[in-house]
């Protein structure tokens, strides 16, 4: 899919690196969160500690990650990154957490999805940098206590309802990612086109930065590709005329919704008279993921007044119908 925010391969992982902003400075937009975080940054170098653990939730692609590392850099500590699904077991978190620096931050992504054990190991190493586990088994286990240097946690997920409340209560800095607005996307483009020498005019980015799902990754990604079509249909140049006729060769839509999106508004639609439905249905009526229409397709389309999150299930909204142009059951077809 090609405006998914995931991350992709080696080679975007490659181009990635490269535009990923270093400093909270260079970090577009969020300016909650970035004024907070650089209140909380300073304070926690001028007492010499390392900050409190962080939380960091929102949709993938909004720069959760980005915000790990400059936490990182910004207190001049390294970064050891990890994911939830990764660390199976106590002793998988134990090796990482003996391996920090006083001060390091340990970046865990996908935070909600860490095993049970995994976590009753983290809540003594967050509150009092103590790590407690069992070695052996039957009679002769015991448990080893062993101090760690202090460091910070700082941990990623998509949704903080998904992280049980013991773990959340352990963070002193919760900070919530949006959606970005359309004028900090174009900013992030025409910095990222900067840095990769892509020549792009402020409508060019500007109609990129319109139909990229308010996700600076995608916004990365379809300004590749819309270099692509710029260097092979026209002069190498992004101007919004080529911008535009590269993202409907796409099937990116003005929205920026792309196939998937359309598939899940025009199924409520079609197959479920507009909702309500439950979520369950809806990924079985689009062969999709309950936990990607959750995570990635619905946050949007709610966020932007396409679909609604009701207690009795999913609704599509009058917009919906607008985009399509669909009458309205029961409305007038104006
Ligand atoms: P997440 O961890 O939330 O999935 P990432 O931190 O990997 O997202 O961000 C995806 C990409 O988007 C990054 O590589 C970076 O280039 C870009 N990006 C994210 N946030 C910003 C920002 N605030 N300013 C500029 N670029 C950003």
């Amino acid at each position: 899919r090609l405006i998914a925010p995931e991350a992709e391969g080696p080679r975007e992982d490659a181009l990635d690196r490269a535009i990923r902003p270093k400093s909270l400075e260079e970090y577009v937009g969020q300016r909650a969160v970035r004024e907070q975080m650089s209140i909380f940054l300073e304070a926690a170098r001028g007492r010499e500690e390392p900050l409190d653990h962080t939380l960091i939730f929102g949709p993938p692609g909004l720069g959760k990650t980005t915000l790990a590392s400059i936490i990182a850099n910004e207190m001049g500590v390294s970064l050891k990154t990890t994911s939830g699904p990764v660390l199976e077991k106590a002793g998988d978190i134990a090796a990482l957490m003996t391996n920090l620096e006083p001060g390091d931050v340990l970046f865990i992504d996908e935070i909600h999805r860490l095993s049970p054990f995994v976590e009753e190991v983290l809540y003594p190493a967050m509150e009092d940098y103590q790590l407690d586990i069992m070695i052996g088994e039957g009679p002769a286990a015991r448990s080893i206590k062993l101090d760690l240097p202090p460091f910070t946690l700082v941990g990623a997920t998509t949704r903080a309802g998904l992280l049980t409340s013991p773990l959340r209560d352990r963070f002193g800095i919760v900070q919530r990612l949006e959606f970005y607005e359309v004028a900090d996307l174009a900013h992030i483009v025409e910095r990222s086109a900067n840095i990769l020498g892509i020549g792009i005019d402020k409508q060019g980015a500007a109609e990129i930065a319109r139909r990229s799902r308010g996700t600076p990754r995608i916004a990365n990604r379809l300004l590749r590709r819309v270099r692509d079509y710029a260097e092979v249909k026209a002069d190498g140049h992004i101007s919004d005329k080529v911008a535009d006729r590269a993202l409907d060769m796409l099937s990116v839509d003005q929205q920026g919704f792309d196939h998937q999106d359309r598939r899940l508004l025009l199924a409520m639609i079609e197959k479920f008279d507009g909702g309500p439905v439950g979520v369950d249905s809806l990924a079985a009526a689009i062969s999709e993921e309950r936990g990607t229409i959750e995570d990635v397709l619905e946050p949007y389309l709610i966020q932007q007044g396409y679909m609604l999150r009701t207690p009795r299930g999913r609704m599509v909204t009058r917009n919906a119908y607008l985009h399509f142009g669909l009458p309205q059951p029961g409305g007038r077809e104006d």
